[in-house]
């Protein structure tokens, strides 16, 4: 009897240090994360360069939800030269992981004591006014120290960088400032992911045509300067597009920036990016029972349903309520009633082998089958870019 109970306590012990030790990434949903995919990707889209043409890769949006650290290491290994963030949060916590490679804020700086952190955290900002010229100026005399800036001008995006007029006060402003280097001058296409922008025509070849009426006379005086103007689209353009760099996101992570096949196709670039979840209840409701909120789904049939734990606060947006599948076993199956905030329900009634516990992949891969982020978008109306950094930091993303 004593035996026994000393048993129990043990048990109960175990028990209790277990649960106080719990944690488990796969317990409800997550993201799995293919480094080298994004390795081999880089590698890929180097292919279509110039030799010299230095390759940015833009890791900001916590690497486009995929994981910024973990997206910058495989994206330099596979010979990314520098990369691009947006904030300077998102540089800080490069430098604190321990990125030594040249990083450029793409987002604007207009506060001196940010200005300050940015050249502090050996970050490069892009300058975009007189003003934060000035600022960076003040702060690399006070320092004495070489501080490499990228002023960025406007050739038709409408947002960030200077008018075309005033690019050269800014740059003869870096030259003289006695500390200032001017790293690179760079645009940004508003247009290059439509499918029309291959035309001599375009607002494209317009926005490159402005953007070459610039660089002539900057480039005799700064011969290391680095011009810059394309992202992904902008990369499949061609080499007329590329200038000495290009700044890749969507085409790193394995997604088509443009709306039709096109030149991407040829390249086989791979996603990296896997969501999964798990079944967390199953139920059988009768014939006539609405399901979810609004009651948008009705069973036309006794009805096995699977409750899954991810919702739209993990980033499957409401808006694909119904549309979407998940994949389990090899089995595509539909998505019923309202997605909610942190469960959606399958319906499972064809399939009794499928039970609790299962893992569903709502995005990537299972097997020799694929479920795209693209097919997302057709669905909600939304963008890839959007879909991906959706993607909240509930999910746990593991790197496999
Ligand atoms: C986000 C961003 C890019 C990358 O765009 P993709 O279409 O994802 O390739 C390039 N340049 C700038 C300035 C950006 O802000």
């Amino acid at each position: 009897m004593h035996e026994l109970i000393a048993t129990e306590d043990d048990q109960d012990f175990d028990r209790d240090s277990k649960a106080l030790s719990w944690s488990n990434p796969r317990q409800r949903a997550w993201i799995e994360v293919e480094p080298a995919a994004i390795s081999e990707n880089v590698r890929k889209l180097k292919t279509i360069l110039r030799e010299e043409c230095l390759f940015l890769a833009v890791v900001k949006a916590d690497g486009y939800g995929h994981g910024a650290q973990t997206v910058a290491q495989a994206a330099l290994s596979g010979g990314a030269d520098k990369l691009g963030v947006a904030t300077l949060q998102e540089g800080i916590e490069l430098r604190k992981k321990g990125l030594q490679c040249p990083i450029l804020v793409l987002g604007n700086l207009f506060d001196q004591e940010e200005l300050y952190a940015c050249l502090y955290w050996n970050l490069i900002p892009t300058l975009s006014s007189i003003r934060e010229v000035y600022i960076c100026d003040a702060h690399a005399d006070v320092k004495k120290k070489k501080f490499p800036v990228q002023i960025k001008v406007d050739t038709g995006m409408s947002r960030l960088g200077c008018n075309i007029e005033d690019l050269l006060t800014l740059v003869d402003l870096v030259d003289k400032s006695d500390y200032l280097e001017l790293e690179g001058v760079y645009s940004h296409l508003a247009l290059a992911d439509n499918q029309f922008q291959y035309d001599i025509g375009s607002e494209t070849y317009k926005q490159k045509k402005r953007f070459d009426s610039l660089l002539g006379s900057i480039r005799k005086k700064y011969k290391n300067c680095c011009f810059h103007l394309a992202n992904s689209a902008g990369t499949f353009l061609g080499h007329d597009f590329h200038y000495d760099m290009v700044r890749v996101g969507l085409a790193l992570y394995g997604y088509n920036p443009f709306p039709t096949p096109s030149k991407f196709q040829s390249l086989d670039l791979k996603p990296a990016l896997s969501v999964k979840a798990k079944i967390t209840l199953i139920r059988e409701v009768p014939s006539g029972t609405g399901v979810s909120y609004g009651h948008k789904f009705q069973a036309h049939r006794l009805t096995r349903l699977a409750v899954v734990g991810i919702g739209y606060a993990d980033g499957v947006s409401s808006l694909l309520s119904g549309k979407i599948s998940g994949l389990c076993q090899g089995k595509l199956l539909p998505q019923v009633g309202s997605i909610t905030m942190d469960m959606l329900m399958l319906d499972v009634t064809d399939h009794p082998d499928i039970e609790v516990g299962s893992v569903v992949t709502m995005l990537g891969r299972e097997g020799d089958r694929f479920l795209t982020p693209l097919e997302w978008c057709n669905l909600s109306g939304s963008i890839p870019w959007e879909v991906l950094c959706g993607f909240k930091n509930r999910l746990p993303r593991l790197v496999v």
